[in-house]
């Protein structure tokens, strides 16, 4: 044997830059290092850990037909990875092991310690960029910084894009047989969850089923369906995107191939969709410039002088869905419910906490992860961020979303409410949005926890406050 191609999350074998460099240069093991104690350091939701244990599994199998035999290595954290990985190197006599790079701050730590202990085995880390269409540390304005506003950063992207062939790598020839064998054993004790298998199933066959479905019947109507969430007309990709069973790239591809070959060619609905997978793209970057948004530091320093509430009571309120808010009970009931979360209704639970009960925007963020099938962490932090208007390219402090409009502007017929409030499903018209104070204690719903209009002000006086001290300072 002479290589170890070495998956994290990027676990397919179509367009996988590091399966595809690994395997003309001669017979490949596949290794995958199980981290439990990272999943929980890094609040990993149990439905993403089942569906990347569930997609590990898959993998075998795809790599079993190019006769690539998988090893689980069950390392606990990262912390034990390079010497897992340097001792199957000389185990099985790999000089070279082939990964994609991550950008996290552990995990781009992982790798580097994992190169050191491949070298004191004589064997050698190769890298490659994979987790998005333009590379990390590409994007750059003229004076070589990173893009603090998002359009600033598309422009230049698209034309990088569009300057560089950005072909699929095509799933390698097979090789002969090596005669070692698969090695799942670490992943037996996983009880597979039937709930999240048959919401969110693993393959990449799923993951290209999904992609092809959408771009064939939904992503001509993207732009003007995308934010009612009754309507399910986003493609529910996120999952397969953050643990790496479907690349960007194929997205932007599949996408392209219904938009005139281009990537924003003036038809609305594909543009719009291409566009929110730039943004995927712009958070990855923008972490990578930005360690300190791994340490769960504001984009915005002086946003940490904020008088960020740590109210418990409120918090629970809101995690467990009961504000009194239909579209915020609707929504957070959702995510407890399914894993998963529509994008206008992250933005609108996100501002509630943050800017009606004026709680630190980390307390949501982590419990975001702890539950979202999809959790990323720079989708995750840049959502976070942008709804507390403590990051790049966030929205301004003073442009908080009012839950009772956006629930009469995105859920006209309160269709998305009555699914996951059911004590409200027989409030008929307008008061689905704002039952009165009779119809809530006849549905067993609750009182509002807060007035949005008080909230709203005071929230506004914390952040005026602070923009004044920091002119004063400037001054
Ligand atoms: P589609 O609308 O079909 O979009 C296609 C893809 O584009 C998505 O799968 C996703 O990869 C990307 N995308 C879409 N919108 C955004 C966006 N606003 N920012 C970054 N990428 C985007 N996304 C995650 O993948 N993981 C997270 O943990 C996550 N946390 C979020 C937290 C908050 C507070 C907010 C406001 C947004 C968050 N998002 C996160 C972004 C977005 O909500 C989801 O990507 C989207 O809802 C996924 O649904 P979809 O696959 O149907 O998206």
């Amino acid at each position: 044997m002479s290589q170890l191609v070495w998956f994290r999350s990027d676990l397919r074998i179509h367009d996988n830059p590091a399966l595809s460099e690994a395997m003309p240069h001669g017979d490949c093991i596949a290794v995958y290092c199980l981290c439990e104690k990272q999943w929980q350091a890094h609040d990993v939701a149990p439905a993403k850990r089942s569906l990347i244990v569930r997609q590990v599994k898959a993998l075998a199998e795809a790599l079993g037909e190019l006769n690539v035999p998988l090893k689980v290595l069950d390392c606990d954290s990262f912390d034990e990875v390079p010497a897992a990985l340097a001792e199957l190197a000389c185990a099985v006599g790999a000089e070279r092991v082939y990964t994609n790079e991550e950008y996290e701050l552990n995990e781009l730590k992982c790798a580097q310690q994992a190169e050191k202990a491949l070298v004191s085995v004589d064997a050698k880390l190769h890298t490659r960029h994979d987790q998005c269409a333009v590379a990390p540390g590409e994007v750059r304005t003229q004076q070589g910084d990173m893009y603090k506003v998002f359009s600033a950063f598309k422009k230049e992207y698209l034309r990088q894009f569009d300057s560089r062939s950005r072909k699929l790598m095509a799933v390698p020839d097979g090789q002969s047989v090596t005669g070692v064998d698969n090695d799942l054993s670490a992943l037996d004790r996983f009880e597979e969850r039937d709930v999240y298998a048959k919401q969110w199933p693993a393959g990449e066959d799923v993951a290209h089923d999904r992609l092809n479905d959408f771009i064939e019947e939904q992503v001509k109507a993207y732009s003007d369906k995308r934010d009612f969430p009754a309507q399910d007309a986003t493609s529910q990709l996120s999952p397969y995107l953050a643990i790496g069973a479907l690349s960007t790239r194929q997205c932007l591809q599949a996408a392209m191939s219904v938009n005139e070959g281009s990537l924003q060619s003036g038809r609305k609905g594909v543009d719009t969709w291409i566009s929110e997978l730039i943004w995927r793209d712009f958070y990855r970057h923008l972490l990578y410039a930005y360690p300190d948004l791994c340490r769960y530091r504001p984009f915005k320093p002086d946003t940490d002088r904020l008088p960020w509430r740590k109210d418990e009571k409120l918090f629970k309120a809101w995690c467990d869905g009961k504000t009194g808010y239909p579209l915020v009970d609707a929504a957070m009931r959702q995510l407890n419910e399914t894993s998963w979360m529509h994008n206008r209704l992250r933005m609108v639970t996100a501002m509630f906490l943050t800017k009606h009960l004026f709680i630190d925007w980390r307390w949501g963020e982590k419990y975001f992860m702890e539950h979202l099938v999809d959790g990323d962490l720079a989708s995750n932090n840049g959502g976070w961020q942008w709804s507390a208007s403590t990051g790049v390219d966030a929205v301004p402090y003073f442009r908080i979303f009012n839950p009772v409009r956006q629930s009469e502007r995105f859920d006209p017929d309160g269709a998305f409410i009555r699914r996951y409030v059911p004590e409200l499903k027989d409030i008929k018209g307008k008061e689905i949005h704002w039952p009165t104070d009779n119809q809530r204690k006849a549905c067993d719903y609750p009182v509002p926890i807060v007035d949005h209009a008080k909230a709203v002000a005071q929230t506004k006086q914390w952040f005026k406050e602070l923009s004044e001290t920091e002119e004063a300072v400037e001054a």
